[in-house]
């Protein structure tokens, strides 16, 4: 789902440039910012709507005195040089928007069509610049499989091609793996290879295959949350990780459930450019920061997408180097594509005005991808989502087999001291990314960025003179999509499909990616809950003894 949008050169401008905007990247040190673009399009459209009532009036006045109209005077003159000019601004600034976006936007529809109907899109190759050709052996492909395995060994056919030349994907992983046998000399028996869609992962979710790895999916539920009753699907090879987040559902669910809040959402990219000097660094930051231009950006950003919608640009600065990082909404979609291409836009838009500026990286790690990071810890990355129960007292003996007090002081203990003296960031709880990885693999999440994502802080307080326990997971960085990546490979989507978050939510794009961020929030906090409490009751080691370890001698297993 994230791909890293390689730096490129900026292409021509086709957005609203140099109307009124024309002066803004001959900023010099001192000088004020430029006129913001909106001021340009309000006074245009007066000098429009000026110019055109004085020439109504003139020539009404002209009929009625049967004047002929070609008779004109210098104002008449002046009103039509005006109506002319503001014309050409107006259509130019909104009319090549407008194309634009429908133009970009129809390369979305066919996809959204397909994702919304619940067919997979056909394979593209050509998205992926590994899978074509070039470079590729320009002989012709042998017929027989087994010249064609002789061709991999010896290093006369690329692997990598496969796919494209056989047209066949399953054939080319079969060929490909009875390669890899015969040059490494190691059988890979145990790694299934029939039973998959290679054509499935083509050009999009994994190159150069050999088989498929199995992995086991198990459903905890019913997670109660929102009113909702929910089976929350878990790929994990942990034992006891199922049972105890099913045990924390059950005393969510009898306790009246859990309730959630989305309080953020946007995905981030942030480019790092370098400047000559970090004075120029700094007249970008400002002009970027600056509220009055946030319309034009807005503008350039969001025609690559109809789902992407810039919400803020954040800058930070290293000498003459300036990160600055773009949050967008991005509808249903996890939205690193989408918000790489709108940055890619404001960069190839700026570039023209600031020509000084050497775009390094469309990523400068301030996003901050996949990487343990405070500025996702504080800003927020995604979904930030917090999700909170009141478990009664009778269910936390009878369900938990503990009480208030020892869950509220082992969380004070543990949670908040014990993770403040490991100089935890965003680690203040028991086991998030435990949860969140076994979900994020079971709906087809991106499971490297279970690094930010599983960043959490639980909170137990005691309530209610003391007798009931308050639980909350606060998780600011959630980076979940119900479209794009794995998420449309057929297990997987049978996944979502159990939480009814398949796909693109026509009615309201992105409350389906909303939905499947509470809903881990929801499993997190049921995981907390009975983790925390079997730690309470000193149960932990005796459940993953009995879950957790196989009577199996394992000695004897061949
Ligand atoms: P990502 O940005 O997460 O990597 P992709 O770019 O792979 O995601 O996939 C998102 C695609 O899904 C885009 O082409 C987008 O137009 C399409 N799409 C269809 N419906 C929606 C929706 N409701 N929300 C977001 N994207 C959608």
């Amino acid at each position: 789902m994230a791909v890293e949008v390689r730096r490129r050169v900026p292409a021509p401008h086709a957005a609203p440039r140099g109307r009124g905007t024309g002066e803004k990247g001959r900023v010099q040190a001192g000088d004020a910012l430029p006129l913001p673009i909106r001021h340009t399009n309000l006074i245009f459209s007066a000098l429009f709507a000026a110019s055109l009532a004085y020439l109504m009036r003139r020539w009404r006045e002209k009929i009625r005195t049967s004047t002929p109209l070609h008779v004109v005077g210098l104002t008449e003159i002046f009103a039509i040089c005006g109506l002319v000019a503001s014309l050409i601004y107006l259509l130019s600034f909104f009319g090549i928007a407008f194309v634009q976006s429908v133009v970009s936007n129809s390369d979305d529809e066919d996809e959204d069509f397909l994702i919304a109907s619940g067919q997979k899109p056909a394979p593209a190759p050509q998205q992926c610049a590994l899978l074509q050709s070039a470079g590729a052996a320009p002989e012709k492909m042998p017929e027989e499989d087994e010249e064609i395995v002789a061709g991999v060994v010896a290093g006369k056919i690329p692997s990598y091609v496969l796919e494209t030349r056989l047209g066949d994907c399953r054939r080319a992983a079969g060929i490909r793996r009875e390669a890899l046998r015969r040059i490494t000399g190691r059988e890979i028996d145990g790694l299934p290879l029939d039973g998959f869609d290679y054509a499935s992962i083509l050009g999009q979710c994994c190159e150069m295959p050999v088989g498929y790895v199995q992995l086991p999916v198990g459903v905890a539920g019913p997670l109660v949350l929102d009113g909702r009753r929910l089976y929350v699907p878990m790929a994990t090879t942990e034992g006891c990780l199922i049972a105890s987040t099913n045990r924390g559902c059950k005393a969510i669910a009898e306790s009246g459930g859990a309730s959630s809040v989305v309080y953020r959402d946007g995905m981030t990219r942030a480019p790092v450019a370098r400047f000559p000097s970090a004075r120029r660094a700094a007249e970008l930051k400002g002009f970027l920061e600056d509220p009055a231009n946030f319309d034009t950006l807005n503008v350039v950003f969001n025609r690559s997408s109809r789902f992407a919608r810039l919400q803020g640009v954040k800058c930070a600065m290293a000498g003459r180097n300036l990160y600055m990082r773009f949050t967008c909404s991005t509808g249903d979609a996890m939205g690193m594509n989408m918000v790489s291409k709108g940055v890619q836009n404001v960069l190839d838009y700026l570039q023209d005005d600031f020509p000084d500026m050497d775009v390094v990286s469309i990523s400068g790690n301030f996003c901050s991808d996949k990487k343990s990071a405070a500025v996702n810890w504080i800003e927020g990355r995604g979904k930030s989502v917090v999700c909170e129960a009141v478990i009664r007292e009778e269910v936390v003996r009878k369900v938990l087999k503990t009480n208030v007090q020892s869950l509220v002081e082992l969380n004070v203990i543990k949670n908040l001291a014990g993770s403040a003296v490991a100089g935890a960031l965003g680690g203040f709880n028991a086991h998030a990314s435990n949860i969140v990885t076994a979900i994020f693999i079971a709906t087809g999440q991106d499971p490297a960025q279970n690094v930010e994502s599983s960043q959490c802080i639980t909170m137990l307080e005691a309530i209610n003179d003391g007798r009931d326990l308050h639980i909350s997971v606060t998780m600011p960085s959630i980076e979940v999509g119900t479209v794009g990546g794995g998420t449309q490979l057929a297990s997987q989507s049978a996944c979502l499909d159990l939480l009814g978050v398949k796909g693109a939510n026509r009615e309201s794009p992105g409350s389906n990616a909303r939905l499947l961020a509470t809903v881990v929030a929801g499993a997190v906090l049921a995981g907390e809950l009975s983790l925390i409490s079997a730690q309470a009751a000193g149960h932990l080691v005796q459940s993953h003894m009995k879950y957790n370890r196989s009577s199996r001698d394992m000695s004897k297993v061949a």
